[in-house]
């Protein structure tokens, strides 16, 4: 079996956080896809990881040399309910590596089969749903948003049941580490205070080493809950300027790294509509897109409560530094959500005397003026736009996209040649806002609001994907490797997503949205 250089952390320095096991064997190992690229950042040779008797090392049939595989206890908030114990039910965490980069990484399975955590589940995984996870994880990746990542899928040769017979897969997924609020809640539930001591030490090297240097004890614990809490502000705005919809934010499903994970049933937008929600089992709308940062605050609230032990002795006092922390994150989700918007509306830079970062949370909105003179009105202004997509169903992707045509050309150009116009039922209801707009960009540039501005443009395209996984596009794709082995399609879409921003006239399928009727209809699944 290739070398893979394994230095097992979490193996080794929390035990009885985790089980030893073992994958299950399975009858006809083939691998399905191998992410070179990535290989590669983690010093892994591609070469000999694709040769066809690699195959049993991705179908878990043969382990590499100095993995140590262990399935990781876990509890979670599904849906608003507790679960004292989930854990790796399907999953297996094979060790850690060290990338070119110097970041440690965790190399895990799923669909490996069961373990002590699998409760009724059988401990597999599909095909369709494993490289759904490849092309999710990749194109949140391609689009710079922090993600977990697909290594490889191998298929099994085994059928899986899931209504219907499937065939199944196993995937290996990378991520800067595993830890979800949900190990947090598992160790506190169980009332093991010095677990959970464990666990936030291990954390804090792993993800905030800096803070090892704050001497007192509460102050660095609450740093960390912070540092928590601002990645995943910075991860939710970016979900939310792409229209990403997660679908199942539970407590194990969100991450102490930062990083997004698990992309079961999750959707990608297109006509804008704050409450759209594609998972068949989220009736009640708990998980749609416009919840999502209510949602994470409310997880943070639940890894607040595992940590308020080490926050401070005195119970009371504990609870009001962690809601300080929790009271400053719609704060620093603004200010994240508004540093996207502004480049995708042209105003990457900020102007002269603005301080660089905008306000910082928890201070209120005449704080925020002090700063950022311009951040109310900015807000005002996407907040509108969002607002017109909304009544004319215009799609989010192509709205953002399409608004840097309108830079690129002068105001009378843009008039006669817009992508955008012509995409709106009725453009008139666009001429006050883009007016309003170059207004702003006059003020941000010292241009004539009319200008041509190319280089805008240029920016705003970098900021705007053309190309995000389109939901008909991923499950055609899917559809074609799950039903009739053909990866052909699998592939061209990848190819497509892993270059979001450039704009190739053959990519330009995989750039239109569906048709309304089948976006209407569209549902996911979850526990796939
Ligand atoms: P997920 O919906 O993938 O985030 O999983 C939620 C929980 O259910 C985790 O504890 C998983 O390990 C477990 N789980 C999901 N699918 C299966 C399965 N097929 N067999 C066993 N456990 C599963
Ligand atoms: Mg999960």
């Amino acid at each position: 079996m290739p070398a893979i250089a394994f230095d097992n952390t979490y193996a080794r320095e929390l035990e009885g956080f985790h089980v030893p096991w073992k994958p299950a064997a399975v009858p006809e190992p083939r691998l399905l896809f191998l992410n070179r690229p990535l290989a590669e950042e983690l010093d892994l040779d591609p070469a000999t990881l694709s040769t066809p008797d690699s195959a049993a090392l991705w179908a878990g049939n043969a382990l590499p040399e100095g993995a140590q595989p262990i399935a990781q206890a876990y509890a979670g908030h599904q849906f608003g309910g507790f679960s004292p114990q989930l854990g790796d039910g399907r999953a297996l965490l094979l060790g850690e590596v060290i990338d070119r980069q110097g970041q440690r990484c965790d190399i895990a399975f799923k669909g490996s089969g069961r373990t002590p955590f699998s409760r009724g589940g059988d401990g597999k995984a599909a095909v369709g749903p494993m490289l759904r996870e490849v092309l999710i994880g990749e194109a949140l990746h391609a689009l710079g948003i922090p993600t977990t990542r697909a290594l490889a899928v191998a298929a099994t040769g085994e059928r899986v049941y899931r209504e219907q017979m499937l065939p199944g897969a196993v995937l290996t997924r990378v991520a800067a580490s595993h830890l979800r609020v949900g190990t947090f809640q598992y160790f506190a539930a169980r009332r093991e205070p010095e677990r959970v001591r464990q666990l936030a030490d291990y954390a804090i090297a792993r993800h905030d080493p800096a803070l090892r240097a704050i001497d007192s004890a509460p102050e660095r614990y609450l740093a960390f809950f912070a540092a928590v809490a601002r990645r995943q502000a910075a991860l939710l705005a970016q979900w939310m300027n792409v229209g990403f919809i997660h679908g199942v934010m539970n407590t194990d499903n969100m991450t102490i790294s930062g990083e997004s994970i698990d992309f079961g049933p999750c959707a990608f937008m297109e006509a804008y509509h704050p409450e759209a929600v594609f998972s068949s089992i989220d009736h009640g709308g708990r998980y749609a897109y416009a919840n999502q940062p209510h949602i994470a605050r409310w997880n943070l609230a639940r890894l607040a409560e595992t940590l308020l032990p080490l926050i401070g002795d005195e119970p009371q006092r504990a609870v009001e530094r962690a809601t300080e922390v929790l009271d400053a994150f719609p704060g620093w989700f603004e200010a994240a959500l508004r540093r996207g918007q502004r480049a995708k509306l042209g105003l990457a830079s900020e102007l002269p005397g603005m301080v660089a970062t905008g306000a910082r949370g928890g201070e209120g909105l005449d704080a925020l003026k002090a700063v950022d003179p311009q951040a109310e009105a900015d807000d005002a202004l996407a907040g509108d736009w969002l607002d017109l997509l909304h009544q004319q169903r215009m799609d989010l992707t192509q709205a953002w996209r399409f608004l840097a045509d309108e830079a690129a050309c002068g105001a009378d150009d843009a008039a006669r040649t817009s992508r955008l116009r012509s995409r709106f039922a009725e453009p008139g209801a666009l001429e006050p806002w883009l007016a309003r707009w170059r207004e702003r960009l006059a003020l941000h540039d010292g241009q004539s609001p009319a200008a041509a501005r190319p280089e805008t443009a240029a920016a705003m395209r970098r900021a705007s994907p053309w190309i995000i996984p389109r939901n008909h596009r991923v499950e055609e794709a899917l559809a074609a490797a799950s039903d009739h082995g053909d990866l052909a399609p699998f592939e061209r879409l990848l190819h497509a997503l892993h270059r979001p921003f450039d704009e190739h006239p053959e990519d330009a399928a995989f750039a239109e949205p569906a048709p309304a009727e089948v976006t209407a209809c569209y549902r996911t699944f979850c526990g796939t």
